[in-house]
């Protein structure tokens, strides 16, 4: 994260500057869409804890799982015994995945574990080592997958070498291929899949290459859903080549895009998923999900960890899937992802803001703004761009900062200048129409 100020370092000399770099506020307690904090300020919560807590802060039921759950066994180790929440959990599981195919489950406490397993996998299935990554794509902090992550040089400065074997091939959008943002989506994903085809030629020969790894929405990379063609593209060309195509649906899945997993939309099937976040909604949990005859490749004991599929978090994850169905979570996330869509195209026709918010993108309640100039949107860079026509530097952290003084928590991401709505996904429409206006009038302190 990014370095705030000495002032801090100060107060809290026994924490490293890397906690709490966005701010430095206290949460007390959680409670649906909001957070209340030390100082008994109530925050609406459009960040989820990044993605995580999508049925909003304590839950009743699921919290009362993990909490009876806590009386009855807390820790089983899957490699010593099985546990009623394990099982219960893949019998729930089993009925939500994208592709019947997806039916062979491991699980794991956090998304990079998780996504490592993949590769794992992928390697140890296929008998081959290299893994294409997408230029802007975000899989985690570990060791591992600080060599697949792309979406920002911070995550692995000065910590190198990484991970061998990783190759980088670009992702459909038109800010990061230099582009202006007028492109149609068949001319970015017909360069990429071109790019592609290059780097299967001229950098990792098919033979050689064990998977290609991408996230169906980029999250931390600026909040961009691949297109459905750009997914069947990856799909044809891991058939071709016997490759296994690996989605990441650790941010973009469990219901954030409106589809219990954003490959629904596209209809592909990947050969290995991954999944965290939202899975437990807090509880520490992450899995793959497979082939079982791609997974019985792996040899009994070389998967695995202490806790890895804990017994409580397996059991608020139960109660995650039942409340998906109970309370009609999906429903509710394609209304208020139309309230909220219709909302910021409404704000961008006004004159003032029509020049600074150039994008409103993502599919569900993964939404992501992006600020920019006219000639960023001319041109796909602001290279060139005149004095005039510049964007105030730091205008997304400005905006989410404003949003904080509000009574909002929002977060920004990216190297582009991009904030990102994650609310809960059972938010009402009375509190999204609340966040919206914060975020709006938010703007408009810092276009001013
Ligand atoms: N993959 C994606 C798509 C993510 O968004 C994240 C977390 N932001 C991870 C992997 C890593 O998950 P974790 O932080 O739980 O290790």
């Amino acid at each position: 994260g990014e370095v705030v100020g000495d002032d801090r370092a100060e107060r809290k000399p026994n924490f490293t500057r890397d906690a709490g770099s966005c701010s430095d506020t206290v949460i007390k307690s959680g409670k649906g869409s909001y957070v209340e904090t030390e100082d008994g300020r109530k925050l609406l919560d459009f960040t989820c804890g990044i993605a995580v807590t999508n049925l909003g802060h304590c839950h009743p039921k699921v919290s009362e799982a993990a909490a009876k759950q806590c009386m009855t066994l807390v820790h089983g180790q899957c490699s010593v015994a099985f546990h009623n929440p394990y099982l219960q959990l893949i019998d729930q599981l089993l009925p939500l995945m994208p592709h019947p195919s997806l039916d062979t489950f491991f699980f794991w406490n956090s998304g990079a574990e998780a996504v490592e397993a993949s590769i794992k996998l992928a390697r140890t299935a296929t008998g081959r080592q290299n893994v294409i990554v997408m230029q802007g794509g975000y899989h985690g902090r570990t060791f591992g997958t600080m060599g697949l992550t792309r979406s920002k040089t911070i995550y692995s400065e000065r910590v190198g070498p990484l991970m061998p074997g990783v190759f980088v091939t670009p992702f459909p959008f038109w800010h990061q291929m230099g582009l202006p943002q007028s492109t149609p989506e068949e001319e970015l994903v017909r360069q990429c899949l071109f790019q592609l085809d290059m780097v299967l030629k001229q950098q990792t020969t098919a033979a050689d290459t064990a998977a290609i790894l991408i996230e169906p929405v980029i999250g931390e990379g600026g909040y961009i859903p691949a297109p459905a063609s750009f997914l069947q593209g990856l799909r044809k060309i891991c058939d071709q080549h016997g490759i296994l195509l690996i989605h990441d649906e650790v941010q973009c899945g469990f219901g954030r895009t409106g589809k219990m997993f954003y490959s629904e939309y596209s209809g592909v099937r990947p050969d290995i998923m991954v999944m965290a976040k939202g899975l437990a909604n807090g509880f520490p949990l992450s899995a793959i999900v497979s082939q079982k005859a791609i997974m019985d490749k792996m040899a009994p004991g070389t998967m695995g960890g202490t806790y890895a599929g804990n017994a409580v978090s397996c059991a608020a994850a139960v109660a995650v899937t039942k409340a998906f169905e109970e309370e009609k979570i999906l429903q509710n996330v394609q209304a208020r992802s139309k309230q909220l869509f219709a909302a910021l195209e409404d704000f961008r026709k006004e004159p003032e803001i029509a020049s600074v918010l150039i994008d409103v993108r993502g599919k569900g309640l993964m939404v992501g703004a992006e600020f920019g100039s006219p000639a960023v949107q001319a041109q796909g860079s602001d290279n060139n761009a005149g004095a005039a026509a510049k964007l105030p530097s730091k205008f997304a952290s400005r905006v989410s900062a404003k949003c904080m003084e509000r009574g909002m928590l929002l977060l920004t991401t990216s190297v582009f200048e991009v904030v990102r709505f994650m609310p809960p996904l059972n938010i009402s429409e009375a509190d999204m129409r609340k966040g919206i206006e914060i975020f709006k009038d938010a703007v408009r302190e810092v276009v001013r």
